[in-house]
Formats: structure tokens, C-alpha cells, sequence
């Protein structure tokens, strides 16, 4: 971060502003807004700025800028057109330790003002560390369009309510979840559409607040939560959601850390993936992780990657807690086989060439007892999951079990994510492919031919689906 976002306190405290133009009165205005002492210092003053100064809303010396001015300052703008006096106050204000800003010259600000959304006291500042200002307005008009006129009036209900609500559910998991809950649901969405007044509204919160005080002991739960292949924009809405409500998440190896960004901040992150090979967490220890958590009344979030009821043993876990009582919710990802197709622009089915689809897994001793002789049949797409390791093996069960030998096959590695790599060529060539361009695991065999295999490096394809062709 160029700089780091704070909301400042400048009641009774004293800004000073050099200039006293066009430019100076924005900056006032807002300085004003919030309560500040504004002191302007400008040999002379805009009408707006002197109507300002008749009526005592701001303090005035008609001189040239010096730095004994900044006496008592808090902070200081300089808003002059003369560059040299921007600099010279820049330099008064940077000796005496003073955060100073020169408008529209980003290089000398050690404080940027920042875009605001006011919903007072809720407040959005969109900033871009003087890169952009015109794209932070863009970024602006598009948050007024989708933040309700009425979030103050939310905002402020909550603080009125903070105490209370903290008196009556002391522990913090509850007194999280029963404040989610009212801005989840209709007592809040009545405040913010203005179907209900606010004193309406408040009677109601006190009736939930007693309830929710009685209950006592808070239910934990558990969220069962896909998190796609790997980009972040593939997670679902619910899944965001939700990750911004837990109190714990329990995630997998495949979970990039750029989904863990979505996570809300102070949520505790429990890693629990497991290696190839070697299990480091097994699977009992995360089943008595989620019991724990959810016993303890927290909510727990779950996350694996991809669809959690697909290959991630998403179901002996709901076994588990259904048997607990726990109650679940399970919230479905893309998988990596449809993040892979899109990823390369592959077809899982196609008229004349794919008439179904099958994700499959040959990972382990279950391998011997697929049905080979189907998988190998012709006219469908054949997805296996976990199967780096196992390609020789694959390859040669398929053709064994009569696939032709120049079947398209592919290999995509880390679908979705900026790194992702697409091997591609037939069932004869796609493992010596594989091992020439190192592909590892996470990454997929999407058998069948609607792989367009005759795809070669640099063509127009590849190109306008960002494929990247290694092996050729
Ligand atoms: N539940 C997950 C699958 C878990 S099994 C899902 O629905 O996608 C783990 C296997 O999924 C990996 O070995 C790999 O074969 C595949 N996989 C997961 N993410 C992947 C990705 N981004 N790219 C390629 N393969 C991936």
C-alpha cells in the first residue's frame, strides 16, 4: 500500500490552508464538514471564502504563506495556483513533522484526501495514491448506486445499540451473529427501503435482542463451501458472503490465497490440507476440528476446492455432522473440470463428438475397478481428477481397453489461475508431453475429441483463448 487509510478526528483541531481560490474552497468545505478550524492564508479570499470568514466559519490572514502560520496545526493543505508557495509550504509543514497535502501534485502529499461516499456516519473513501482521481470518481459513482441512501441511519441504530447488545450478549461469537443476522434481515432491509421507521424498527430489535439473550448458549454450525478452481471472481455470491461471516475457516491445500483474501479478516484460518502421499492432517482429525469448532458455537466455515461434493470427501464430512446434530449448509463451486474447459476452450460435450460427460478419479486401488472398457468407449469426454501421477497408467488402461491411440487428450494445470498451463496432444503422446513440460499437480486429463488437439503453439486458437501450449 502506497498509503494507508484512516479516518481522521479534526474536531477543535486547526487545518491550515494556504490559498484562498477556486481549489482552497472544495477542501474547506469538506474540512468544515468535519468539524475542523479552518485558518486560511491568502493574500486574498474567493466571495464564497470571505462570506465564510463574515460569518466566522473560518479564520483568515491576507498574507503571503509563512511557515510560522503552521503554529497549532493539525494538518495543512496547500491550495495555491503558484507552485513555488505549494512548495513552500510542503516544506514548512514536512520540517515541523506536519501530514501535508498540495493539491493535485501527487508527489508532494503525505496525506491524499480521498473520494468519499458520505452515508455519515458511514463513510467510503476510494482512493488511488494520486495515480487516478478520475477513475476513483468512476470507482465513487458507482458505490452511490449501490449503497442505500438510508446505511447512515443503519449505521447510526447500531451504534446506538452497541452497548446494549454488548450488555446482553456478552460473547462475542453471539453478539457477532446476532448483528449479521439483523443487517441480513428484514428489520434492517425495512430501515434501508424506509418501509418501517426507525422507532418501529428499534421496539422489534429489543424483542430480538431478548430472544437472542435467552437462547443462551449460541448453535454452532457449518458451512460447506466450494471455492472453485482457483480465481477468485469463480467464487459464488453465497460463498462471499458467507466467508465474510464465519468465525473460522478450515480450508485445503487448493485453496489459493487469493480466496483466502476473501476471508473476513478476523475469521481464525485453520490450514488442513493434506499432501499427495502424505497425509498430513487426516481426515478424522479435520472431522474432530469441525465438530470442536461447531460445538464451541462458532461458525465454521469449510472450504475446499472446487465443488465440495465432488472428490473432497465433502460427504463422509456432512455424515459426520448430521450425525452431531450440527446443521450444515452446503454451498456448491465450480469444479475444476468446468474451470479447466473454460480455462482452454474445450467442449465437454458436443454434438457428433462428446454425447456425455464423466469426471472420474484413479487415484488409489479403486483405479483397477473402473469401468475401463466404458471410459475408453468413443464419442465422450473423460475428466480425471488427481491424475498426474497416474497418466502413464491411465493412457495405457484406455488404449488396453480399445481407445485409439490418437485420441485427443489434455492437461491442464492450475485452471483458472494466472499461472495455468495446457498441455495438449493424443492419448500416443500426451504423457511424454506432460513429463517435457513438468506438469504437476493440481491439474486435470480431459480425455476425448472435443480436446482440440490439433491446437499448435502461436496458433490463432490458442492465442485468442490465452491457451499456452507447452510441448510443442
Ligand atoms: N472438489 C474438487 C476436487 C478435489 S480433488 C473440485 O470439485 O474441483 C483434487 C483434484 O482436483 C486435483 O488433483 C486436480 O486433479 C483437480 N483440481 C483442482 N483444482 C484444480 C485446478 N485449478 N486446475 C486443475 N486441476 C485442479
Amino acid at each position: 500500500m502506497d498509503y494507508l487509510p484512516v479516518f481522521l478526528d479534526l474536531r477543535e483541531r486547526t487545518v491550515v490552508v494556504a490559498g484562498g481560490g477556486e481549489i482552497a474552497e472544495r477542501k474547506i468545505e469538506l474540512l468544515r464538514a468535519a468539524g475542523a478550524h479552518v485558518r486560511v492564508i491568502a493574500p486574498v479570499l474567493s466571495a464564497q471564502l470571505a462570506s465564510l470568514r463574515e460569518r466566522g466559519h473560518i479564520s483568515h490572514l491576507a498574507e503571503e504563506f509563512a511557515p510560522r502560520h503552521l503554529e497549532g496545526a493539525s494538518l495543512v493543505l496547500a491550495a495555491t495556483d503558484n507552485p513555488r508557495i505549494n512548495a513552500s509550504v510542503h516544506a514548512a509543514a514536512t520540517a515541523r513533522g506536519l501530514f501535508v497535502n498540495v493539491v493535485d501534485d501527487a508527489r508532494h502529499c503525505t496525506f491524499v484526501m480521498p473520494a468519499i461516499i458520505d452515508r455519515s456516519p458511514l463513510l467510503v473513501a476510494v482512493g488511488t495514491a494520486g495515480n487516478a482521481p478520475v477513475l476513483a470518481r468512476h470507482v465513487r459513482a458507482l458505490l452511490e448506486t449501490v449503497l442505500p441512501q438510508r446505511l447512515g441511519s443503519l449505521a447510526a441504530l447500531a451504534g446506538r445499540w452497541r452497548e446494549r447488545v454488548r450488555a446482553a450478549l456478552p460473547a462475542l461469537p453471539a453478539r457477532r451473529r446476532f448483528w449479521d443476522e439483523f443487517l441480513d434481515g428484514p428489520l434492517a432491509r425495512q430501515l434501508l427501503h424506509g418501509a418501517s421507521e426507525v422507532v418501529q424498527v428499534e421496539q422489534q430489535l429489543a424483542a430480538q435482542l431478548a430472544t437472542a439473550g435467552a437462547a443462551g448458549a449460541t448453535r454452532g454450525e457449518v458451512w460447506l463451501i466450494g471455492a472453485g478452481p482457483g480465481d477468485p471472481d469463480l467464487l459464488t455470491l453465497r460463498a462471499q458472503q458467507l466467508l465474510q461471516q464465519c468465525d473460522v475457516v478450515l480450508y485445503d491445500r487448493l485453496v489459493d490465497s487469493a480466496i483466502l483474501g476473501r476471508v473476513r479478516r478476523d475469521a481464525e484460518r485453520v490450514f488442513v490440507g493434506k499432501e499427495p502421499g502424505q497425509h498430513r492432517v487426516t481426515q478424522e482429525r479435520i472431522h474432530a476440528l469441525l465438530l470442536d469448532y461447531a460445538g464451541r458455537g462458532l461458525r465454521v466455515a469449510r472450504l475446499k476446492g472446487g465443488d465440495p461434493l465432488i472428490f473432497g470427501r465433502g460427504g463422509e464430512e456432512l455424515a459426520v455432522l448430521a450425525a452431531a446434530g450440527i446443521p450444515v449448509t452446503i454451498v456448491p463451486g465450480v469444479t475444476a473440470a468446468l474451470g479447466a474447459a473454460a480455462g482452454a476452450g474445450i467442449a465437454l460435450t458436443q454434438r457428433g463428438l462428446a454425447q456425455s460427460v464423466t469426471f472420474v478419479t484413479a487415484m488409489g486401488e479403486g483405479a483397477a475397478a473402473l469401468d475401463w472398457r466404458s471410459l475408453a468407449a468413443p464419442l465422450q469426454t473423460v475428466v480425471f481428477y488427481m491424475g498426474v501421477a497416474q497418466l502413464p497408467r491411465i493412457v495405457e488402461r484406455l488404449i488396453a481397453h480399445g481407445a485409439p491411440a490418437e485420441r485427443a487428450a489434455a492437461l491442464i494445470e492450475r485452471a483458472t489461475l494466472p499461472d495455468q498451463r495446457v498441455v495438449s496432444g493424443s492419448l500416443y503422446d500426451i504423457d511424454a508431453r506432460a513429463r517435457q513440460a513438468h506438469i504437476s499437480a493440481p491439474a486435470l486429463l480431459v480425455v476425448g475429441d472435443t480436446v482440440p488437439g490439433m491446437l499448435k503453439a502461436g496458433s490463432s486458437g490458442a492465442a485468442a483463448t490465452g491457451v499456452h501450449l507447452s510441448g510443442e
